[in-house]
């Protein structure tokens, strides 16, 4: 079950977002074979991304986040689009903890104002580093909960809760966000026993009084093709592929965001050149 649900509350002062996103957390673990610590972790920040995701307005939008962690304590990327087709790898993560180091995050809003952000980790919690990232790159107070829960390879439960205040917002929205932030501690507990929906009735009620705007279903999906993947090599030019051939016999090229491995042999190197 995939869903994100998006209204404005209390009084229009604070945009909330719902998620659930338990399908696309379990595709994530399925195209990469997580052991459950590290596909909770990978989980969190697909989350996290497709909330990003689901903020833009053109249908060009995209958005992509990168974790590093410090000391080699591994990384994690995630990236996805309006439609919320989202995709994502994680590396090394021992215990699926990122801690220390960095976070990226690079918008395109399709309207020609590319933002890029960064922060540093200061948790090995996805949620605080999230509201981190909003409070010191975006300045905009966020309250974040997601949360991922597995079962052996099983994805039980996943999803969040976004809470943004919006400009000109009054003190009272800022205590009522903390509030519901704090009420929301296990989140992917409320997603497996009420679902996104459910998280909106028992939680929100009074504030939706039951209309928020259905927006779409996140999604594993990856962006890649042999075209676009053939048109990269077209641009490393005739010398350098000619050595690959040489030295591999073929020309090999891996996405890590869908573990798909693209093979171009000395034939279709000559048609990408011709
Ligand atoms: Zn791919």
């Amino acid at each position: 079950m995939n869903r994100l649900y998006k209204t404005l509350i209390y009084k229009k002062q604070i945009s909330l977002s719902v998620l659930e996103t338990t399908g696309l957390c379990q595709a994530a673990r399925d195209v990469h074979s997580l052991e459950p610590r590290a596909a909770a972790a990978l989980g969190q920040l697909l989350t996290c991304g497709a909330y990003m995701a689901g903020c833009f307005k053109s249908e060009k939008g995209a958005v992509s986040v990168t974790v590093k962690g410090a000391n080699g304590a591994g990384s994690a990327s995630v990236s996805g689009d309006v439609n919320l087709h989202m995709r994502g790898y994680i590396d090394g993560a021992a215990e699926g903890r990122l801690k220390g180091g960095f976070m990226t995050v690079v918008k395109d809003d399709g309207f020609f104002h590319p933002f890029t952000g960064a922060c540093e980790l200061i948790s090995d919690d996805v949620s605080e580093d999230m509201e981190h990232y909003f409070d010191v790159s975006e300045q905009i107070p966020t309250k974040v909960r997601v949360g991922a829960l597995f079962s052996g390879e099983k994805c039980v439960a996943a999803g969040g809760v976004v809470l943004q205040l919006l400009p000109g917002h009054e003190e009272g929205a800022l205590r009522y966000a903390e509030d519901k932030a704090a009420q929301l501690c296990n989140v992917a507990a409320d997603i497996a026993e009420l679902g996104a929906e459910g998280i909106v009735k028992e939680y929100f009620a009074e504030e939706t009084a039951g209309a928020y705007t259905y927006i779409t279903e996140p999604q594993y999906r990856c962006n890649c093709s042999r075209e676009k993947i053939a048109a990269l090599l077209a641009t490393m030019g005739r010398a350098e592929l000619e050595d690959i051939i040489r030295e591999q016999g073929k020309v090999s090229v891996h996405c890590h965001y869908c573990n798909t491995d693209y093979d171009f042999m000395q034939e279709d190197i000559d048609k990408i050149l011709k």
